[in-house]
């Protein structure tokens, strides 16, 4: 299928979505985490600092995999209809005395969020929310609605694929065949049996996009980095691995992963690890390995997009793709997320341009934070990276406290399009480029 048809079948898929035929109630949770919603407030959206009345084509049945996250200590804030204005809901008004705390939806994946879930801190001196993200999400005629729109229709992490028992019989067996190699012991040990993480519960069910982690250190120090934060930031949500895997190990666990019926690929920089090209050397070596076994399949790196040099390199080795995330393409903002050690974007855009140099596949991950990421400074700042040849991008939640990101990344509003709009724009500016939330297969 064509570009231009896949991304009409995505505007078509679209409409398949009902949408409500009111405006969605607000929503708020107790002490002890019972969600209500309320009888009168509507539910709002927040975009950068702005309060939003989400139009009803906004919202969408909250999708399968969802999770609803309580706020705590974070007062929701919802429309009263009588006067029109926003206000904080601060008590609880089924139970007066008790506090109220706002609800969000961490949305499952292949969907992006439009708005997030307005809130006013109890208090000033408040520890940042676990790294999820926090999607606006209201009530009504029976059930939740959240403000997002399905960006991919790859089904690979969809919760009702993963069956159980099934994964708990193939974790058994990938141990029992690799017994020796400390890569598959760390998938299933850490990842699939703690963690439940998607990509690697596919790789012991033999599926889709395997994941490889092999680097315990980083050359940034981001604000929501998932494996490792200072005593006062967020709650890490995976340990870091502890080793670097051989190349063979790599191969042995990986070649075969390739080898499997249907679309497969492998993906190197993972959430459990720093950043892959810091172990430049090991991943050239497998991939050698691996395209010893076989010549199916993608094989992918996920990356800060730092080391221009060391992508290269494995971009002759045989990489196939990169994904280079993205907070923002400004400059100031790319810093002040990253906090990289001696790098920023032109070293991002010469990664891009080397890969180009190779006719490899680029993707950003560009990390979607309403009323942020699409301001008019930053579609300029965006496009001439997209400029660079990029070929796909992928609509990520940001995965990160709203109110305590734009704080420490100094945030200075400017004038924001919406995020229809924006990326409506980018569409018009670059009609090749293809969007979506996963690594696309290619071979
Ligand atoms: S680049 Fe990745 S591993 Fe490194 S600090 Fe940022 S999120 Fe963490």
């Amino acid at each position: 299928m064509g570009t231009k048809e896949k991304g009409d079948k995505l505007k078509d898929s679209v409409k398949l979505y009902p949408h409500p035929e009111g405006r969605p109630r607000l929503l708020f949770a107790d002490p002890a985490g019972r969600i209500y919603d309320h009888p009168e407030l509507y539910a709002l959206g927040l975009s950068g600092y702005d309060l939003v009345l989400p139009e009803a084509e906004e919202f969408i049945p909250l999708p399968e995999g969802s999770a609803l996250y309580v706020l705590p200590d974070r007062h929701p804030v919802g429309l009263d209809p009588r006067t029109e204005t926003p206000v904080a809901l601060y008590e609880n008004p089924f139970r007066p005395g008790e506090p109220a705390f706002a609800v969000a939806a961490f949305l499952a994946p292949a969907h992006t969020q439009l708005y997030l879930a307005p809130y006013e801190p109890a208090r000033e001196d408040l520890s940042p929310l676990p790294l999820y993200s926090y999607a606006c999400v209201g009530w009504w005629q029976g059930r939740f609605w959240a403000t997002a729109f399905r960006s991919d229709w790859d089904i690979r992490q969809e919760a009702r694929l993963f069956d159980p028992e099934r994964l708990e019989a193939a974790a058994a067996r990938k141990l029992a065949q690799y017994p020796r190699n400390r890569l598959v012991r760390h998938l299933v040990e850490n990842c699939v049996q703690r963690y439940q993480c998607p990509a690697a519960r596919n790789f012991v069910l033999g599926r889709f996009e395997a994941p490889i982690p092999v680097s315990p250190s980083c050359n940034a120090r981001c604000l929501g980095c998932l494996s490792e934060q200072p005593a006062t930031g967020p709650h890490v949500a995976q340990d870091r691995i502890t080793f670097v895997p051989t190349p063979e190990e790599i191969a042995e666990a990986m070649g075969p992963h390739l080898k499997r019926p249907g679309p497969v690929m492998v993906s190197f920089g993972q959430g459990c690890e720093g950043d892959p090209l810091l172990q430049a050397k090991v991943i050239e070596k497998a991939i050698v390995l691996i395209r010893k076994v076989t010549s199916r399949g993608t094989i992918n790196l996920n990356t800060n997009g730092s080391l221009p040099e060391a992508l290269e390199r494995l971009a002759r080795a045989g990489l196939d793709s990169v994904r280079i995330s993205l907070a923002s393409a400004r400059e100031y903002y790319h810093r002040a997320y990253f906090r990289s050690k001696g790098w920023g974007l032109e070293e991002v855009r010469e990664s891009i341009r080397r890969m180009k140099r190779y006719r490899r596949f680029v993707s950003l991950n560009y990390f979607i934070f309403p009323g942020f990421t699409d301001e008019r400074e930053e579609l300029e700042a965006l496009s001439e990276i997209l400029a660079l040849g990029v070929d796909f991008l992928q609509l990520r939640n940001f995965a990160i406290e709203p109110l305590w990101f734009l704080e420490k990344i100094g945030y200075r509003p400017g004038e924001s399009l919406g995020l229809r709009t924006f990326l409506k724009e980018l569409r018009k500016r670059f009609p090749g480029l293809r969007f979506g939330y996963f690594n696309p297969y290619l071979r």
